[in-house]
């Protein structure tokens, strides 16, 4: 998972870029990058680190420029080096000239590289983003294609994930697959400038309005200059030319999307409003579901895992009428646990990120929420935690059905070994957690929580794989 940001239209485009990123670091904080165009040089700067880490005032001040591409980074393909950070830059003998980011993962990444390298293009990384932008790169320098004609080959050969940024010294290109399975939005920031990003909290962070999703298969290049913009849109107050393109044919009508219901269960912030549902919502209904689910139950209190559990456990005490307390304590400042890439660092994180509150939890019988089991190694530790500090029962709730195969378009599940619903029964797995009872949401009941439930994607639970597994 990781987080995209692209400006384009104001001198202020360093800035606002590392401000969207800023609120974007949940879907990324193994590393971050920008690049910034003054329309005559493209200027990279990668790190591993957090964005306030990597983009204080002093480097954003050697980062001039009116155009500006950025990057979050959570590794899935390719290890957590800096050689795999994004933006990619592809150099030409004039220089850098196009910069590319992007989130989600290819599931034909190995036979197009293989490819590209026949073609004696050359690889400094294992990452998506790179291969992306060599791709078009090939196409443009070997073919003679216009960037848009490139970008639109490229969703005919090129399988799988991808929200993408690509910036050249003078435009700014949006665009996304044709499943569009991960979130990408759009909007007009007060001083005119385009901003687009994964999520639209990054949108809000910037005052942008007029919102749009990018389209399924969508092609977005904003220009400088004055003229007529695309028909459709509410440009008013954007002072450049933007073109949007669809290719009918690789867009295929609405009901063909395939959207990851996961971000609304767990990676994106509560919110952020995406695939056309408040993220906030959709953990509500679920909430409320599984409340129906335990009439009869009867405990104490509704104790939600923080911080993406929030929603799910208040949808459960709003329709339960049982109050929502908030007994366990989470430290902000250690990142998201899921989402560190090596299982040791996961292990010593739980600990350190979650505490209970002191003479809260003696005698009570508890409804405790998580939004998923995948490992499973962090809800064991958070349970023992609760024991510990003396509940008499605890019954845990999942805001999603078991998740028992691997996500190929964009989240860290490679191994389905991994997967702790792969190994074990639902009471095995209830037996070595320490819970009273164990119960998921199922499939039917969390594709009522969305409006269109055929747009989206849901193969970690289901195993019906929308693109397929990697080739
Ligand atoms: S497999 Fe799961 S995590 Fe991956 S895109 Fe589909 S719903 Fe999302």
């Amino acid at each position: 998972m990781c987080g995209i940001i692209g400006i384009f239209g104001t001198d202020n485009a360093a800035n606002m870029a590392a401000l969207g990123l800023f609120a974007e670091q949940h879907r990324g904080q193994e590393s971050c990058g920008m690049a910034v165009s003054d329309g005559l040089v493209i200027r990279l700067r990668k790190k591993m680190g957090l964005v306030k880490e990597v983009f204080s005032d002093d480097r954003l001040s050697e980062l001039p420029g009116t155009i500006a591409i950025g990057h979050v980074r959570y590794p899935t393909k390719g290890s957590a080096t800096e050689f795999n950070t994004q933006p990619h830059l592809v150099e030409t003998l004039a220089g850098p000239t196009y910069a590319l980011a992007s989130n989600g993962d290819l599931v034909n990444y190995a036979s197009i590289r293989k490819h590209l390298e026949a073609q004696n293009v050359y690889f400094k990384s294992d990452n998506d983003g790179e291969l992306l932008v060599k791709y078009l790169a090939y196409r443009i320098i070997h073919h003679g294609d216009e960037i848009s004609e490139a970008i639109r080959n490229l969703m005919k050969e090129v399988k799988g994930a991808y929200s993408c940024v690509l910036c050249t010294r003078t435009e700014l290109y949006m665009f996304r697959d044709p499943l569009s399975i991960r979130p990408m939005v759009w909007g007009i920031a007060p001083d005119g400038a385009v901003v687009v990003a994964s999520e639209s909290c990054s949108l809000d962070t910037l005052d942008v309005v007029d919102r749009h999703e990018v389209p399924p298969a969508g092609i977005i290049r904003i220009s400088k200059g004055q003229g007529n913009r695309d028909a459709g849109t509410t440009l008013e107050r954007c002072n450049d030319i933007l073109v949007i393109e669809n290719d009918p044919n690789l867009y295929r009508n609405s009901g063909t999307e395939k959207h990851c219901i996961f971000e609304h269960i767990y990676f994106s912030r509560p919110d952020s409003h995406h695939f056309g549902e408040d993220v906030y919502r959709v953990r509500e209904s679920i909430g409320a579901i599984l409340a129906k689910n335990d009439e009869g139950l009867n405990p104490d209190l509704i104790v939600p895992v923080p911080d993406s559990s929030n929603f799910i456990g208040l949808g459960y005490a709003t329709a339960s009428k049982v109050p929502l307390s908030l007994g366990l304590i989470r430290n902000h400042y250690i990142g998201r646990t899921f989402i560190k890439p090596e299982q040791t660092i996961r292990d010593e994180s739980v600990r350190q990120k979650f505490n209970v509150l002191p003479n809260f939890f003696k005698d009570k019988k508890i409804v405790l929420v998580d939004d998923s089991i995948v490992r499973g190694t962090t809800i064991r530790k958070i349970v023992k935690l609760i024991k510990n500090a003396g509940a008499a029962e605890i019954h845990l709730r999942i805001g999603s059905p078991q998740v028992c195969h691997s996500c190929y378009y964009g989240i860290d599940t490679p191994d389905a070994g991994e997967l702790v619903a792969n190994c074990f029964s639902l009471e095995e797995i209830r037996s070595k957690i320490g819970v009273d009872s164990l119960k998921h949401i199922n499939i039917g009941d969390l594709r009522s929580c969305v409006q269109k439930p055929d747009n989206y994607c849901d193969a970690c639970f289901t195993g019906d794989y929308p693109l397929g597994e990697p080739t």
